[in-house]
């Protein structure tokens, strides 16, 4: 019997970069909140916990909106930029 295809779902992964040099410029403040958070804070203590967790789940909220894609084109600019030392 068919199925419509909103009748299944799919568990979908994605691994998602953050880099405070390629991403220094990214429009989001939740990009920004998470590069803030690790300027200051070298690591995750536990005094800092309850920031942290906001800061990374406005992050995570962000991504699951805005998903990365990632195509040839990203793959072409990535092998240029690590053939040029920028990676
Ligand atoms: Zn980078």
């Amino acid at each position: 019997m068919p199925t419509r295809n909103t009748e299944h779902s799919v568990p979908q992964y994605a691994t998602v970069t953050l880099c405070p040099n390629c991403d220094r410029h990214h429009p989001a403040p939740e990009v920004q909140g998470v590069i803030a958070y690790f300027t200051l804070n070298e690591h995750i203590s536990t005094d800092e916990i309850e920031g942290a967790g906001q800061v990374l789940s406005d992050w995570a909220r962000y991504v699951a909106a805005h998903p990365p894609v990632y195509n040839s084109d990203n793959l072409d600019e990535d092998i240029e930029a690590w053939a040029r030392g920028e990676m």
